[in-house]
């Protein structure tokens, strides 16, 4: 019967971090998968989760199935961490919000109800992206290309590239956006730049799809949802997905959302059942548990406050390593421009210029980089950034 499966070659990424795993040597170095390690070099479990937890265990109530769209309470709070606290939109009823499996199924969710009323428009995404906006847009349905983002040569975002092609898009042309902490380059715009691409998408009638599954880790909660605050001001439709796996180091639970920003109440009621409908036909509801956590740290005035803290910590400390490692890479080649680094964001370094040295960076140094030439920043540490930095100053010598 199943004779004629092909075979599925995997994820690139996952898969890397399966040989990282197994690599005998002490020294190795992960800055292949993106997730947050504390100095220790361990996943840290954040002190606000873990009191939410506490309290989330204590609970005797039943689990039973969540609503389709997910908790209530789960998606008010995500609406205000993502629109911000005062948001007119909200007031107005105007945003449409459901609790999705992290940051991936929202853009799961949104891509199906997307495919369904706008079944002939096409998709874009910036190049290069993260792996999975292709899979799920062209897996939704959509025929997807990639629009200029980041010049190799430079080694820095190619805004005018990035403009002049959204000049060029029809009407309704569905456009995926990173708000902020851009993956793979941490190239981000700056606000004068996103204000550009907002009179884009009104002049073009395009369709924003922003992935924002970093807020926080990149200038701060609220300036890394400038784009969102910068399309309500304008009164542009657009849906936005977010994740609290790496801003609640909570990946497994698999916590996100998925909102849209509708012209009127009526209008975000029935997005609301679209939403819900393409849930219920594909997992039915949410898992519960992750979410009620999340709740409790976003309403919770003191565990908020301890959760912001500890963001912040998390910003700051890949900041500094990203400082340390341009630091270390001057000290060791200094003929190299490494400056594009400093202009770099959120989680991720992109450095294209070692792509080409990925295998004999991890064989020889055993330092794990993945195939683009991206570096998980939050993966260095005091003790390894120095020997990262004279790895990647060897192969490029
Ligand atoms: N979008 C981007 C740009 C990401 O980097 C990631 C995770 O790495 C996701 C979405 C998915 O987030 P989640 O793990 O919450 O599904």
């Amino acid at each position: 019967m199943f004779s004629t499966l092909s075979a599925y070659a995997g994820d690139p990424i996952l898969s890397l971090q399966l040989a990282y795993r197994d690599d005998p040597r002490p020294e190795k170095i992960n800055l292949s998968i993106g997730l947050y390690y504390d100095d220790e070099g361990n996943i840290p479990r954040l002190e606000s989760v873990q009191r939410a937890q506490e309290i989330v265990n204590a609970s005797t109530a039943p689990s039973v199935y969540l609503p389709m769209s997910g908790s209530p309470a789960y998606c008010k709070a995500t609406q205000e961490l993502v629109f911000g606290k005062d948001s007119e939109a909200l007031r107005a009823g105007r945003v449409a919000t459901i609790q999705t499996l992290g940051g991936s199924g929202a853009l799961k969710v949104g891509s199906d109800v997307l495919k369904k009323f706008f079944p002939n428009s096409a998709a874009r995404i910036s190049n290069p992206t993260w792996d999975n906006h292709r899979a799920i847009l062209e897996g939704a349905g959509f025929s997807v290309e990639a629009y200029p983002y980041f010049d190799p040569v430079t080694q820095r975002l190619d805004f005018e590239a990035m403009a002049a092609y959204l000049e060029t898009q029809a009407e309704q042309t569905i456009i995926v956006l990173h708000p902020c902490c851009h993956n793979p380059t941490g190239a981000d715009l700056n606000s004068a730049q996103w204000d550009e691409v907002v009179r884009i998408v009104a002049r073009r009638k395009l369709l924003p799809f922003l992935d924002m599954a970093y807020q926080g880790l990149g200038e701060g909660l609220e300036r890394d949802a400038y784009l969102v605050r910068a399309l309500v001001k304008a009164d542009l439709p657009f849906l936005v997905a977010n994740s609290y796996s790496k801003i609640f180091s909570i990946y497994g639970e698999r916590c996100g959302g998925l909102s849209m920003f509708c012209a009127n109440a009526d209008e975000a009621s029935r997005a609301l059942g679209q939403l819900q409908q393409a849930v219920r036909r594909n997992y039915s509801s949410p898992p519960a548990y992750g979410g009620h956590v999340v709740e409790t740290v976003l309403l919770d005035p003191e565990l908020r406050a301890l959760w912001e803290s500890e963001v912040d910590a998390m910003r700051e400390r890949i900041h500094e390593m990203r400082l340390e490692l341009h630091r270390g890479l001057v000290r060791v080649h200094p003929a190299y421009d490494w400056d594009f680094l400093l202009a770099q964001r959120g989680m991720f370094s992109y450095a294209p210029a070692l792509a080409p040295h990925m295998q004999e960076l991890i064989e020889k140094y055993g330092v794990y980089i993945i195939e683009s030439g991206r570096i998980c920043v939050a993966g260095l540490n005091t003790r390894n950034v120095e020997r990262t930095a004279q790895a990647f100053a060897s192969v490029l010598k």
